[in-house]
Order: C-alpha cells, then structure tokens, then sequence
C-alpha cells in the first residue's frame, strides 16, 4: 500500500516555509521551484499543498477541485517558465523502483534544452 505522509519531508518543509527555495509559481493548490540539483537547463519541481505521498495518493484522496488545481499549475508553471512552445518534459517517479528521493508528490519540468529520447 501507500505509506503514511511523513510531515517531516523535505518538501513539507519548504511548504511550511522553514526551508527556503527558490520559488517559479505559486497559487493556492501548488508551489513550484527550481531544483536544488537541476539534471536539464530548466529543472522546476511542481508540488500540491496538500499532503499526497505520490500520483497514487493524490489520485486516491485528492478532491476535483485540489487536482484540477494542481494540474493547472503544473501548466501556468511551464507557462511562466517560457517552454511551452519550444517543449518540455514531466516526469513523476513513485516508489522504489523510480527511485522517488522525497515522499512528497511532485511533478517535474525539465526544458531550455533538446532532451534524450526518454527515461528508462
Ligand atoms: P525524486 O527523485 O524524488 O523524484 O526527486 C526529488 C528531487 O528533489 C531531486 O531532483 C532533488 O534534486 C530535489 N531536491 C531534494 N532536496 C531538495 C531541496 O531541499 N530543495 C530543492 N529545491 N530540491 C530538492
């Protein structure tokens, strides 16, 4: 199953604001900030404010408005960043196998460059 939100993550953190970042958007639903170890030119990672482990966590308990919310943001995201017309990629890693670092969804964009093929 899924584990329990651990309050104590990383991102968490940078939610309550006890851990600084450096902040591309925010609304109500979501904050997005750059990467502290960008892997692309443009490297930002898109957050819902609420408490969700993963996609599978959020897709679970998530309400229609929270993930319509968090969606559009990862869109306004790409938007104020200047990728949309010259192309970005997202990528969500869930659990072990993905090597998913911090129990806190996020989503990333990587841009501002031509990117490999794909991820595997
Ligand atoms: P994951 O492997 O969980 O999909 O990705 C976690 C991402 O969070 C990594 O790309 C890592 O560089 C980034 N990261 C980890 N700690 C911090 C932090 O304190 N600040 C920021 N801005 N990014 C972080």
């Amino acid at each position: 199953g899924i584990p329990a939100y651990d309050k104590h993550n990383i991102f968490a953190r940078i939610l309550r604001g006890e851990i600084p970042c450096k902040k591309v958007y925010e609304d109500e639903h979501a904050l997005a900030f750059y990467d502290i170890n960008p892997q692309a030119k443009i490297h930002v990672l898109v957050i819902p404010k609420g408490a969700y482990v993963s996609m599978a966590d959020f897709a679970a308990k998530a309400g229609d408005q929270e993930i319509a919310g968090f969606v559009r943001a990862v869109g306004k995201t790409a938007e104020k960043l200047g990728v949309v017309e010259s192309g970005y990629r997202l990528l969500a890693n869930h659990g072990p196998n993905s090597h998913q670092e911090v129990p806190h969804l996020h989503v990333h964009i990587f841009g501002g460059q031509k990117l490999g093929r794909m991820i595997a």
